[in-house]
C-alpha cells in the first residue's frame, strides 16, 4: 500500500512507523448450449489445493464457492464485432462459448452485463460504450448461460453511462411527469426481465440503477429516486415470480467510504424500499484501502441487515495504452493512488485483497469490471503505422461501439461523449493482454481458494527519501522497504557507502545522494538514499503521519486526521468536511524554541467552502497574533500561506494553528505544516 509514500520524502521518525506497519484451461469441452439439453460444467473450488503458478497468491481462508466472483463483460460482443479476438492460455483462438468457459475455468462465476434503454441516435448510429442495450444482453446472457455462468443485469434507466456525475433519463422518458416515468420505469423493469426470462437467460441479480448516488432517471431528489426504487424492485419481484425465478434486488452506489453512503442507506430503510444487496463500487486507486472497504461494509451490513457486495474493481496490470485512447490509470495520471504495482501481480494482489477485504466483513462477493475490454488493433504511438492503426481503431469504435463513446453519442450527451469520445481508457486494466492472450491474473479467481506453489519474494526495492535536521546527528535507515510479490512491503537490511556517508556536513542544508545495498534472499538490490539537511521543523506531528495527535488541539467540528486521497505527502491529512457549517481550530503550543528568525508555513487544498470561507494561518509569540489568509479552491490545488521573518525571543511560548469558517459541505485537507528557522 506504500508504494507512492515511499517515493516522497520520509523523516527519521516516520520511517520507522512505516517501515513497522505495511501489510499489506482450455476450450476443449466448452459448455454446450442449453438448448441441447446437455448441462454445463459448473465448477467447484472449496478445498483446493495450491496451485502451481508463477503467480504468488495466499488463499482466503473459508471462501466458499458461493462467494461471488463476478465479471462484467459488457463490451464483449461489440469486441467480437470489431474483430478481437480471445485466446486460451495454450494460444487457441476461443469461440464465443469457449471464451465464457474460459472464464468459469478460470474460478468467474457470475457475468454483470449492463442494459441502457435506447443507446442510439434516430438514425439509429450506436452511442458506443458496447452498444449494451437489451439485445445486447440477451446475446451476452445466453452465451453466460450455456456456460453454467448466472448473471447480473445492470439498468442504468439511461441511454448511456450513469455514475455519480450524470444520471440523466432515458430520451423516451425525458418530457414524462414523475408519474408516468415510475410507471415507465416499472414496465421497462419487468418487460425487459421478462424477454431475457423467455430468451432463457438464468439471471440472478438485478441491479435498480447504476451508481446512483446523487440521482437516477433524470431525478436528484432522494426521496424521488427512492420511489423510482420502489417500482424498480417491484417490477423484478413481479417478473422474477412470474417467472418462477429467484432474483434478488441489488441497489449500487460508489465513493462507498463517503458518509454520505450511510445517510443513503439509512433513507432507503425510512422510505421501507425493498432490496436484497447492497453493492458497492470499490477501485481501490480511487476510493481507499480493503482494510477501509472491511469496516464500511461491516457498517453498511449492521445499519441495513441486507447482503452487501462489491460490483465493480479492477487494477492495471500495465502502464501502457494499447489502442490509442488515453488510459484512466497510468503512472502520468494525477488524482489517483497507486498502492498496488502495476503488474500482472500486482492487479491479482488487488482482486485478492478486495476479495479478502469483503470476506472478512462477512459481504457476498466481487465483481471485476471489464476485464476483456481490450484494443482492437494494438497501437505502438512509436510504430511506423501508428496513425493508420489509431484510424482503423477509430473506424471501428465508431462503428461497432467498442470504445467508450462514438460521435452519434453528441446527441445525447454533448458535453461529454460528444466531446472526448473513442476508444478504451481501461485496457490495461483487462485481464486479457492486448492481443487476447489471457493473462495469470485472470486465475485469481480461483487462485484464491487454495492459493499458489509461488514463493514469496522480493519484487524490487525503491530508492528512498531521507530528511535530517542541521546540527543533529546522522542516522540513514537500516532497512528500507522492500515490494513483495505479496503486494506488501517487508524490511530488508541495507548498508550505505561509508565514504559518502561520511562526506555529508550535518551543519548546513544541502542534498546528497547516497549509495546503498540492499539484500533479501541472497540478492543484493542496489538503491540510492537523496539526503537532505534541513532546518529543524518545530512542528510536531506536522503531517499528521503519527497516530499520537496529542500535541494539535482541535476544537470545532468537522475536522480529523485521515488517510485518505486529500493528503499532500505521506498517507495522512488533517480533513474536513461536515453537512452543517465547518468551524474549527487546530493549534498546537511549542515551547523551547532556541531564539531567532523563524518561517511558519502550511498546505491547504479543498473546495465547496462558499465565497465568505475564511481560511488562516497564525502563530501567537508571548499572546501577539499574527496572521495569514488562505484559500481553497479545488481537489489536491494546495494553497501555501506562509508567515515569515517571525521572531521569537528566548523562551517564548509559541502557538501555531489554523482557523476554518466554512459553508455546510465545505470540504478539504491541511497537510505538511512548518516553522524553520528563517
Ligand atoms: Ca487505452
Amino acid at each position: 500500500m506504500l508504494n507512492r509514500a515511499f517515493k516522497k520524502i520520509i523523516s527519521a521518525a516516520m520511517a520507522a512507523l512505516l517501515l513497522s506497519g505495511c501489510t499489506g484451461g482450455s476450450s476443449d469441452t466448452p459448455g454446450t448450449p442449453t438448448d441441447s439439453g446437455a448441462e454445463p460444467v459448473v465448477y467447484k473450488f472449496e478445498g483446493s489445493a495450491a496451485a502451481d503458478s508463477e503467480l504468488y497468491v495466499e488463499p482466503i481462508e473459508g471462501l466458499t464457492d458461493s462467494f461471488y466472483r463476478g465479471a462484467d463483460v459488457s463490451t464483449y460482443l461489440s469486441q467480437k464485432e470489431s474483430g478481437v479476438t480471445y485466446k486460451d492460455f495454450e494460444g487457441n483462438t476461443l469461440d464465443d462459448a469457449g471464451f465464457f468457459e474460459l472464464l468459469a475455468q478460470c474460478g468467474v462465476n457470475c457475468i454483470r452485463i449492463r442494459v441502457w434503454n435506447d443507446p442510439s441516435d434516430k438514425d439509429g448510429a450506436t452511442y458506443g460504450g458496447g452498444h449494451n442495450d437489451l439485445d445486447t444482453a440477451v446475446k451476452i446472457g445466453k452465451l453466460a448461460t450455456s456456460a453454467g455462468l448466472p448473471v447480473m443485469i445492470d439498468f442504468h434507466y439511461s441511454d448511456f453511462w450513469a455514475d455519480p456525475s450524470k444520471q440523466k433519463a432515458p430520451k423516451e422518458w425525458a418530457h414524462y411527469t414523475f408519474d408516468n416515468k415510475k410507471q415507465a420505469l416499472f414496465d421497462y423493469t419487468k418487460s425487459s426481465l421478462k424477454t431475457l426470462f423467455d430468451e432463457g437467460v438464468n439471471v440472478v441479480m438485478v441491479q435498480v440503477g447504476n451508481e446512483i448516488n446523487n440521482g437516477m432517471a433524470g431525478e436528484t431528489d432522494r426521496s424521488r429516486v427512492n420511489e423510482l426504487l420502489i417500482q424498480g424492485s417491484a417490477a423484478v419481484r413481479e417478473a422474477s415470480a412470474e417467472a418462477g425465478k429467484d432474483v434478488k434486488v441489488v441497489l449500487h452506489y460508489t465513493n462507498a467510504l463517503e458518509n454520505s453512503v450511510m445517510d443513503i442507506a439509512n433513507d432507503l430503510i425510512s422510505a421501507n424500499v425493498d432490496y436484497d444487496v447492497f453493492a458497492l463500487s470499490f477501485y481501490t486507486f480511487w476510493h481507499g484501502t480493503p482494510a477501509q472497504l472491511t469496516e464500511r461494509i461491516k457498517a453498511l451490513r449492521e445499519l441495513t441487515g441486507k447482503e452487501v457486495l462489491v460490483a465493480e474493481t479492477s487494477y492495471a496490470y500495465t502502464d501502457s495504452d494499447g489502442d490509442g485512447n488515453a488510459n484512466t490509470v497510468s503512472t502520468a495520471a494525477s488524482g489517483i493512488s497507486l498502492d498496488y504495482d502495476i503488474s500482472v501481480q500486482g492487479q491479482a494482489n488487488e482482486v485478492r485483497d478486495v476479495m479478502q477485504a469483503v470476506k472478512d466483513a462477512g459481504g457476498s462477493g466481487v465483481f471485476y469490471w471489464e476485464p476483456a475490454w481490450i484494443p482492437v488493433e494494438v497501437y505502438d504511438p512509436t510504430a511506423a503505422d501508428a496513425a493508420e492503426v489509431l484510424e482503423r481503431n477509430k473506424t471501428a469504435w465508431e462503428t461497432y461501439g467498442s470504445g467508450w463513446a462514438c460521435s452519434a453519442a453528441k446527441a445525447y450527451d454533448p458535453d461529454d461523449a460528444g466531446v472526448y469520445y473513442g476508444g478504451s481508457a481501461w485496457d490495461n486494466q483487462a485481464m486479457f493482454d492486448f492481443n487476447g492472450n489471457p493473462l495469470e491474473s485472470l486465475k485469481i479467481f480461483k487462485y484464491v481458494f487454495g492459493g499458489t506453489t509461488a514463493e514469496l519474494k522480493t519484487v524490487r526495492v525503491e530508492d528512498i527519501s531521507f530528511e535530517s535536521g542541521i546540527g543533529q546527528p546522522l542516522a540513514l535507515p537500516q532497512a528500507v522497504p522492500a515490494l513483495m510479490n505479496s503486494g506488501a512491503y517487508a524490511d530488508i537490511p541495507v548498508v550505505w557507502n561509508e565514504e559518502q556517508t561520511a562526506s555529508v556536513n550535518t551543519n548546513e542544508a544541502g542534498t546528497y545522494d547516497i549509495n546503498g545495498t540492499a539484500t533479501s534472499d541472497g540478492t543484493d538490490y542496489p538503491i540510492k538514499c537523496t539526503l537532505e539537511i534541513k532546518k529543524i521543523n518545530y512542528i510536531k506531528n506536522p503531517g499528521f503521519e503519527d497516530m499520537d495527535m496529542t500535541m494539535w488541539n482541535i476544537d470545532g467540528n468537522g475536522v480529523a486526521r485521515e488517510e485518505d486521497n486529500n493528503k499532500r505527502s505521506g498517507l495522512y491529512s488533517l480533513k474536513f468536511w461536515d453537512d452543517k457549517p465547518v468551524k474549527f481550530t487546530a493549534e498546537q503550543t511549542i515551547i523551547g524554541i532556541p531564539a531567532g528568525t523563524y518561517d511558519l508555513g502550511a498546505y491547504l487544498q479543498g473546495g465547496a467552502a462558499g465565497s465568505n470561507a475564511v481560511f488562516e494561518l497564525y502563530v501567537t509569540v508571548n499572546g501577539s497574533t499574527l496572521t495569514v489568509p488562505s484559500k481553497v479552491t479545488s481537489w489536491q490545488n494546495w494553497d501555501n500561506p506562509v508567515i515569515g521573518n517571525i521572531e521569537i525571543p528566548e523562551g517564548a511560548e509559541v502557538i501555531v494553528g489554523v482557523r476554518v469558517d466554512a459553508q455546510a459541505n465545505a470540504w478539504g485537507a491541511w497537510d505538511d505544516f512548518s516553522l524553520t528557522e528563517s
